[in-house]
């Protein structure tokens, strides 16, 4: 099914668009707090985002930046919704990577128009179906890790971490290129940090078979079958 995303805090504009986008048959998820769509998004890779410029917390253009830093969502388009109908602001959520831009008040049956434009011009976002490092298996497409047949259940930043490890074994990654990869490069998050999520992810592996995430001391990290650590996790 295909989901559509839409971020809008008037509750009753948020409602009438969920009753007619579930109409034209698309599951939708409702969110109206700014600083709560990037991890909403992360979570259910809508096709299409439809995004109110004026938010609590953290503006459309700022998440539409941030959106467009996150190499997993990136090419998720996005509608921007504004009462705004400056020409300069039109400008502005464009220039922030917004795909398409809405004035309100808008039109139902336009809109949705536009919503089936935009998600044909949607790429497929995981060329690639699935990553194998020796027993544990990751299924891109549904977002799903598995050890042999056991299903390890992993959080979003946990997830992303393994994917990039796993995409090239043996390769080292410094705390900094993992922040800058997984976390993006808006967000300040302490280096530190890598080591909490990448004790997690560990933890979470290691349940169902050996300890194949390398510590590289005063290095980073990388995912190998040489049985070796080097650090003291
Ligand atoms: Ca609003």
């Amino acid at each position: 099914m295909t989901t559509v995303m839409v971020v809008e805090d008037e509750e009753a504009l948020a409602l009438l668009l969920k009753y007619n986008l579930e109409k034209e048959g698309y599951e939708v998820i409702i969110e109206s707090r700014g600083n709560k769509v990037l991890g909403q998004v992360e979570k259910y890779l809508p096709s299409v985002i439809l995004l109110d410029w004026m938010l609590p917390e953290l503006s459309g253009v700022e998440i539409c930046k941030l959106i467009r830093s996150k190499p997993d969502i990136k090419n998720i388009p996005i509608i921007m919704l504004t009462a705004k109908g400056q020409e300069e602001d039109k400008i502005k959520g464009l220039s922030a990577g917004a795909d398409d831009y809405v004035t309100k008040p808008f039109s139902v049956p336009e809109l949705m128009a536009r919503v089936k434009t935009n998600l044909r011009r949607a790429p497929v976002i995981n060329p690639v179906a699935e990553l194998v490092f020796e027993d544990i298996r990751m299924d891109l497409v549904a977002k799903k890790v598995f050890r042999g047949d056991n299903y390890v259940h992993l959080g979003p930043t946990e997830f992303r971490l393994l994917k990039l490890l796993m995409e090239t074994p043996g390769k080292v990654f410094s705390r900094e290129v993992l922040l800058k990869t997984v976390w993006g490069d808006n967000i300040y998050v302490e280096s530190r940090t890598v080591d909490v999520h990448i004790r997690r992810l560990r933890k979470s592996l290691n349940e169902f078979g050996p300890d194949y995430i390398r510590t590289v001391r005063a290095t980073g990290y990388s995912i190998d079958n040489h049985l070796v650590d080097d650090g003291d996790e």
